[in-house]
């Protein structure tokens, strides 16, 4: 079935947190964020920021939740019950969820549908992978039985960012729940309308109270909150790397295991044997999908010299066509930015790539013809180096960087010079190109003619400052349960006995 937004959906006049299954009532006084639609600039609803005390109360919920509610101890087939259970829940609500993604976030519904599915099928996928988990035994040491089990490891930190809200937040809080975890879910203060809801389906379908408390607020606050609180256990972070990098220092000083999921400056790397037209279809795909505000977007678009006049000509042809507007629209490839700093910051990128000696090839301004809303015209450059900071720093919107290069070594030395290392993209005919770029590129995720294929059952997530552990089946059992070694005599030992002569 076709997802469609066909009509409006009611809107909270204030966003408040939900603790213990139950929506928390707003104090009296408290600070609010402005809730805003990017594509009118019109404020639709404002948000009761989580100050410390709120975020101690979602803690010691989930703690509660934990400690001696039936999650963690429920048999599996229960618990897979209530997460397919969340799964329809979700799907049944669709259209309601979408419409809202779309309304705060301004992605494109082609974009929301996508993440819509893909909210619920993680808690499915994530019931299945810990249904099927299994342990070890040991019985070489002779009388005695070894065996290794797994538990849930507690409470957990959950912090997402704003540019695919529903299918970012649903990743981090089914990965961690569906072992027997409970969790704090903090998401984007820019964008808090659709996870709210989320978790309110996460109740009407049966979630025990207290499993997936949300808080809501902006990160030095709520976000620093939860992070220091003493009662979680572990955190997982998709967002900057700034922000993850202070976040781990926290979470480092009290020894709590941090997964993060963090920025990228991709390269997206064309070669004289790529198909052209699908490489070009590719390019524009890994650099304009979700108004190019993705950690996987394939920013860096490398071409070789062969084919760089032609495959440029033809993408600053396409991207001067690409169908901007409202995002609940059937047809908008390019919807507004997510608010008015973003689209501030991404647009001073076009002088920091100028000052750096950067041709501007298109777009490079707001939409003009737009009178209202953060909409930005799809923008291309020209770098003169790989040092440029257009080719260095993520811009995370739909800014396109060009560079040519001559050999495949030199290919693999511009893609790996980069702080970053989350995906990188290949277009080549020829097998060795392939094959020497899927062994050389140090990034967690090499895509070979095509973009951005996300395969749950593999493993996801950067090198160097792109992150630190996976998203994944296996990565998840790592990180969110505990091992534990029994070890027992099959028969009465003999033992020393210390103090008898
Ligand atoms: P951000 O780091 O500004 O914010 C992410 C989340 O962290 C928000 O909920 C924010 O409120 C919270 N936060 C901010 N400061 C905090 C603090 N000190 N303590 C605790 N929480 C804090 O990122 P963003 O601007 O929302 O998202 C864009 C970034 O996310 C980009 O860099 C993008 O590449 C990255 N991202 C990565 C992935 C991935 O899978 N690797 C996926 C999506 C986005």
């Amino acid at each position: 079935m076709t997802l469609s937004i066909t009509r409006q959906f009611p809107i909270a006049p204030l966003v408040t947190s939900l603790i213990d299954g139950e929506s928390v009532a707003p104090k009296p006084k408290g600070f609010d964020i402005d809730v805003v639609n990017p594509t009118t600039e019109q404020l639709i609803s404002r948000l009761r920021e989580a100050d410390a005390d709120e975020v101690d109360s979602a803690v010691r919920s989930a703690r509660r939740a934990f400690d001696s509610g039936p999650w963690p101890r429920m048999d599996i087939n229960r618990r897979k019950d209530i997460l397919y259970a969340i799964r329809d829940h979700l799907r049944k609500n669709a259209e309601e969820l979408a419409y809202l993604e779309c309304l705060n976030s301004g992605l494109p519904l082609q974009s929301v549908r996508g993440h819509v599915e893909r909210m619920a099928r993680n808690f499915e996928f994530f019931a299945e992978v810990a249904s099927n988990v299994h342990g070890e035994t040991y019985t070489q040491t002779a009388g005695y039985l070894t065996y290794v089990t797994r538990e849930p490891k507690g409470v957990a930190g959950c912090i997402s960012p704003w540019n695919a809200p529903l299918a970012l937040s649903s990743m981090r809080v089914a990965s961690c729940i569906a072992w027997g975890n409970t969790c704090v879910l903090k998401p984007s203060e820019f964008t808090p309308l659709s996870v709210r809801r989320m978790v309110e389906i996460f109740y009407e379908a049966g979630l025990p109270p207290g499993v997936v408390n949300l808080v809501n607020g902006r990160g030095s606050v709520t976000g620093n909150a939860l992070v220091s609180h003493p009662d979680i256990d572990m955190i997982g972070f998709t967002g900057g790397t700034a922000t993850g990098r202070a976040i781990a220092e926290i979470a480092g000083r009290q020894l709590k295991p941090v997964a993060l999921e963090l920025g990228g400056k991709s390269a997206n790397i064309i070669f004289d044997t790529a198909d052209v037209e699908r490489a070009l279809d590719g390019a524009l795909a890994g650099i304009f999908a979700n108004n190019g505000q993705q950690c996987l977007a394939g920013s860096r678009i490398l071409v070789q010299r062969g084919v760089a006049d032609v495959l440029i000509e033809r993408f600053v042809a396409r991207a001067e066509k690409i169908r901007i507007g409202d995002p609940m629209n059937e047809t908008t490839e390019i919807g507004p930015l997510a608010f008015r700093a973003h689209l501030d910051r991404v647009l001073s990128y076009v002088a920091v790539a100028q000052a750096d000696g950067a041709t501007l090839l298109t777009g490079g301004k707001r939409a003009a013809a737009f009178e209202k809303g953060w909409f930005m015209e799809p923008t291309a450059v020209m770098a003169s180096s790989n040092d440029a900071r257009v080719c260095q720093e993520e811009i995370f919107g739909p800014f396109a960087t060009f560079l040519t290069f001559d050999t495949l070594d030199d290919a693999i030395r511009i893609a790996n010079d980069s702080k970053f290392g989350l995906v990188n993209y290949v277009w080549s005919e020829d097998l060795h190109t392939v094959m020497r770029c899927s062994r050389d590129i140090r990034a967690g995720t090499v895509w070979i003619n095509t973009p951005m294929m996300r395969e749950l059952r593999a493993p996801f997530g950067g090198y160097k400052e792109s992150g630190i552990g996976r998203d994944g089946p296996q990565a998840s059992l790592e990180f969110f349960t505990e091992l534990k070694s029994t070890i027992i005599p099959i028969d009465p030992i003999k033992m020393h006995r210390f103090g008898v002569s």
